[in-house]
């Protein structure tokens, strides 16, 4: 049998996890990621990293969706108990969720039936932070820091034999030749590449601080976060739909200092680390999909795997594992589009 050549589009979260349950099905293909940008310089470099899936995360289905959630899951907390848990990046962590005007708010449908713990405050813990908080939460969850995953799944990809390239892929007919099957986790980037109109940039700004005493997460009203990482902890945020304002905004980070600092008073004498930008890729519903276009009379066998938004840190694991399914099929031929 001729080898197998695969080529991941993408250095994302997304791509990467990808490349690795690729590897880990098709053992002795040829896999290439190839993307523009890596590490510092993507998307899931910036986020907090909290398994928290939001209601506008959505697949196809609501089955799908919560497959993809629970396969996620399993997939950060198996990690979480190697021995590479913490090398890459992973943890458990608790915290809170309070709001003042909306108990649907603090509640999550999602991680409810998932974590092994979600309950509602007590009073008295509703004093816990400044504010008049009228609604709460308080949950068990797992944490993934990209600044800790991306380097440890690139140098295991690495070891494993998968090469990386940097290149600005404009069009798929690009690279088709060389590849049997060609998996696109470009992110934000497929809104060009696909020409996908439904991919809308949801913009959003983060503080990094070190602030080592502060153990537990927090989140309060207007978008408000608090959540603590292996090196920094991280403030936010803000959500700026079709926004693709790479530079860091004054206001929004004066914002969020204001609202995290009288969340959580003690945070006032915490020293900037860094302020960050990242345009989440929002598509609803998120786009695993298989494509084969037929250009010049040769066909291209495409798997897509794009449009997270927000969650894509919490989801990227259980997108992954379809979209390895659907390179089987698609590969196999056999079944419909
Ligand atoms: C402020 C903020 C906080 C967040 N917090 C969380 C959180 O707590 N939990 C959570 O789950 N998620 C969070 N997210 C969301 C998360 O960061 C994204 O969902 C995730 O990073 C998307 O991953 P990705 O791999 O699809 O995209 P990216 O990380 O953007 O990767 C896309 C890759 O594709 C490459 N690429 C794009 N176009 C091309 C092209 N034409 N040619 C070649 N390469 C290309 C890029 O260079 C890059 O390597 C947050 C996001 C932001 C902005």
């Amino acid at each position: 049998m001729s080898e197998l050549n695969i080529a991941v589009l993408g250095a994302g979260i997304v791509g990467l996890t990808t490349a690795f349950e690729l590897k880990t099905k098709f053992r002795n293909a040829n896999i290439n990621v190839i993307s523009d940008k890596f590490n510092e310089d993507t998307t899931s470099y910036v986020a907090a990293g909290l398994f928290r899936p939001g209601s506008s995360f959505s697949g196809p289905t609501e089955e799908l969706t919560r497959k993809w959630i629970k396969d996620s899951y399993n997939y950060w907390d198996d990690l979480r108990n190697t021995s590479e848990g913490n090398k890459a990046g992973v943890t458990q962590i608790s915290g809170y969720i309070f709001s003042s005007q909306y108990p649907n708010i603090v509640r999550n449908n999602y991680l409810e039936k998932l974590v092994p713990l979600y309950r509602k405050v007590t009073e008295e813990e509703l004093t816990l932070c400044p504010g008049e908080w009228k609604y709460g939460c308080f949950f068990t969850t797992l944490l993934t820091q990209s600044t800790e995953y991306l380097p440890w799944i690139t140098l295991k990809l690495q070891t494993a034999g998968v090469n990386f390239f940097t290149s600005t892929i404009d069009s798929f007919t690009d690279i088709n030749k060389k590849y049997d099957v060609i998996v696109n986790c470009t992110g934000l980037g497929a809104k060009f590449l696909c020409n996908d109109n439904k991919l809308v940039p949801m913009r959003g700004q983060v503080l990094k601080v070190d602030a080592p005493w502060i153990k537990t997460f927090f989140y309060g009203d207007y978008d408000t976060y608090i959540i603590p990482g292996f090196n920094c902890v991280t403030l936010g945020g803000c959500r700026q739909y079709d926004s693709y304002d790479l530079r860091i905004n004054k206001y929004d980070g004066l914002s969020i200092k204001e609202r995290c600092e009288s969340l959580v008073p003690s945070l006032k004498g915490a020293k900037l680390i860094s302020e960050k930008v990242g345009l989440r890729p929002h598509r609803d519903p998120v786009r695993v999909e298989k494509d084969i276009k037929t250009i010049n009379d040769r066909k291209i066998k495409i798997v897509h795997n794009y449009g997270h938004g927000g969650y894509g840190v919490t989801t990227a694991p259980g997108t992954s594992l379809y979209a390895v399914d659907l390179v089987t099929e698609i590969l196999s031929g056999g079944s419909k589009l």
